[in-house]
């Protein structure tokens, strides 16, 4: 599903792109900012996340989200691995929210 947003045939609220990832809003957001850090690469989650460039890069790239979101002092990250903890898109992507918490925090 998530390689149909990167493809631009489901409609996305984007807040970032290049060759190698996209950002995009969380479309049920648990605060008032949820965004999606998802690589374009199909992973199917972390644990077929094997190449250290691309890790890297995507967990450097949180900071830099943060601060583009104006969340930089206080942030959350959380990647689910696994139906039974959570995980309901089998793309590996990372979860950064901030702001006022609406409900539960995933
Ligand atoms: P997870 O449950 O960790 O796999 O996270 C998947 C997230 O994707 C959930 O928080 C969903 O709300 C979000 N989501 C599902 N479909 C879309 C969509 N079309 N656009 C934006 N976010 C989505």
């Amino acid at each position: 599903m998530f390689c149909k947003i990167i493809k631009g045939d489901i409609p996305s609220k984007k807040i970032f792109e290049d060759d190698e990832f996209i950002i995009f809003n969380d479309i049920n957001p648990a605060a008032s900012t949820h965004v999606l850090l998802v690589p374009k690469m199909h992973l199917e989650s972390l644990n077929e996340l094997d190449n250290p460039v691309l890790a890297g890069k995507m967990l450097l790239m949180i900071p830099k989200v943060a601060k583009m979101l104006g969340i930089q002092d206080s942030y959350r990250t959380i990647i689910n691995t696994g139906t039974s903890a959570g995980q309901s898109v089998l793309h590996v992507h990372i979860h950064i929210l901030g702001g006022k918490y609406i409900g539960t925090p995933k």
